[in-house]
């Protein structure tokens, strides 16, 4: 790994000769919150967010996506990638998307998400803020965060920019970068340790120990108690980087012969998530709330760890914030079983 060095001066030159080759989607403010965005002008990027409402892989996989247009003769593929930089990614979200790029590939390779994905180089960066509801220091340590392409950690006077790839590589020509010094990289290490031990939230057990406790709580009623106050909205799957399920619709155009398929995110706490037609009739194979409340969680902690190395919970504390109820917190969650 290449490590080298950008002052803050010269940063917003390296953002402008980015977005002078395509499209830069970066942390932008919305109110009070941050989103991942097209950046219009570099004075839009704020590289000091907390986290975002919906996690980076917006990039690459919108809420809702067109797959196949059809004009009652033809169906055409509606994958047209477009080279395209992520900018900004923290750690525990770089881990996301390397999770989403292995389900989308493990056993069949979606090209609708690889084709994007392929043509998006991910530049990553150090936490500065924690989001309120953080705990990336104390789960998913097993997993590396792998898959991007240069990661720039805030220090004295600009940042390290430490290359991983080619890709990286080629991006250092754009800005005026130098060799980052022995005391620099050392002072980067230290920022993204400390960033790692100050989240405000934490588990208070290994990986392993959740997991094997989880499956050995799969008929506790402990579930139906935690779930109580849930509206099965699916607000806590919808803002989570490792939630990867969706559902296909075909949209028909007025004409009734042109139509077109799209994709959308889908939710496992809905009640119509689970629902399949058998012989003509509906049924619901996660029909209660608690059922639906505990597969979030047992995916998260247990079933996907062998897949994953690890679970399948990044720790960016998304769900916490955008449960209404209050009852998604994977800490409170996790923390309350290991004590049954
Ligand atoms: S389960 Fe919650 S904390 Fe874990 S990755 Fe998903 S949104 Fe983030
Ligand atoms: S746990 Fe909270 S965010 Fe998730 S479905 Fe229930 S009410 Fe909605």
């Amino acid at each position: 790994m290449k490590r080298c060095y950008i002052s803050d001066e010269h940063l917003n030159g390296f953002v402008e000769a980015l977005m002078g080759r395509g499209p830069v989607i970066a942390p932008v403010a919305k109110q009070s919150r941050f989103v991942f965005e097209k950046l219009e002008t570099v004075d839009d990027l704020m590289l000091d967010y907390d986290t975002t409402i919906l996690p980076p892989k917006v990039a690459f996989f919108p809420t809702k996506q067109e797959l196949v247009t059809f004009d009652g003769k033809e169906a055409k593929s509606c994958i047209n990638p477009t080279d395209q930089v992520l900018f900004g990614v923290h750690p525990y979200d770089i881990k996301g998307i390397a999770m989403s790029d292995k389900f989308y590939t493990d056993s069949h390779v979606d090209e609708n998400y690889m084709a994007n994905r392929r043509a998006t180089t991910i530049v990553g960066s150090s936490v500065q803020k924690h989001y309120k509801h953080a705990f990336f220091g104390s789960v998913c340590m097993e997993v590396e965060v792998i898959g991007h392409d240069m990661f720039l950690t805030r220090v004295a006077g600009g940042y390290v920019a430490d290359v991983l790839t080619d890709k990286g590589e080629a991006l250092l020509g754009l800005g005026q970068f130098g060799d980052a010094t022995d005391a620099q990289a050392g002072e980067a290490d230290q920022v993204n340790q400390a960033a790692m031990e100050n989240c405000p939230e934490k588990l208070e057990n290994t990986s392993a120990q959740i997991r094997d406790k989880m499956r050995s709580s799969f008929r506790s009623d402990v579930w139906e108690e935690l779930s109580e106050d849930c509206f099965s909205c699916g607000s806590c799957n919808t803002v989570c980087p490792t939630c990867y399920c969706f559902d296909v619709q075909d949209e028909w155009g007025l004409d009734g012969v042109s139509a077109t398929r799209c994709r959308t995110w889908d939710s496992c706490l809905t009640a119509e998530f689970s629902e399949v037609s058998v012989q003509g009739g509906c049924e619901n194979f996660r029909e209660q709330r608690a059922e639906r409340f505990r597969h979030r969680f047992m995916r998260k902690a247990a079933y996907l760890n062998e897949q994953l190395g690890g679970p399948a919970c990044v720790g960016c504390g998304r769900c916490s914030g955008a449960c209404t109820a209050d009852i998604a917190n994977p800490v409170v969650v996790i923390n309350k079983i290991m004590e049954q």
